[in-house]
């Protein structure tokens, strides 16, 4: 089996991410792994696609 480093083994999961929260306008933290982010406020799960969408439509 070959070996490969995974970036994400040896520290959180949770990588901070520049976005805000879509409900409350907290800070998201991306769950790496899920390509999902989480908000550190509400604590509401939202997709990356979704964050991305709404972001490129916020610079529209
Ligand atoms: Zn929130």
């Amino acid at each position: 089996m070959a070996e490969f480093t995974n970036p994400y083994a040896e520290n959180d999961p949770f990588v901070e991410a520049h976005f805000d929260c879509l409900n409350c306008g907290g800070k998201l933290w991306e769950y790496a792994i899920q390509r999902q982010m989480v908000c550190e406020d509400c604590r509401n799960v939202f997709s990356t696609e979704e964050v991305f969408d709404d972001q490129a439509r916020a610079e529209a």
